[in-house]
């Protein structure tokens, strides 16, 4: 499912303001991914967050994909 480039995240928050089920900070600071807990209702806000990120670090993982 989703995955997180951290080489390429500037830890900026958008992805977390948007999706923070999904989306939120480890206690080193980069970008942790709940994939466990996405499902119909926060799908769409996840991919929100995916299109929002201004340096494209969030992309879909299809080969994990159930
Ligand atoms: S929106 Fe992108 S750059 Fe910003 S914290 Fe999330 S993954 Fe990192």
């Amino acid at each position: 499912m989703f995955k997180v480039d951290q080489d390429k995240c500037l830890r900026c928050g958008m992805c977390t303001g948007i999706c923070s089920d999904v989306f939120s900070f480890d206690d080193e600071g980069n970008i942790k991914v709940n994939n466990e807990i996405i499902n119909d209702d926060n799908i769409n806000e996840a991919k929100e967050a995916m299109n929002s990120c201004p340096v494209s670090a969030i992309s879909i993982d299809q080969e994990n994909e159930e």
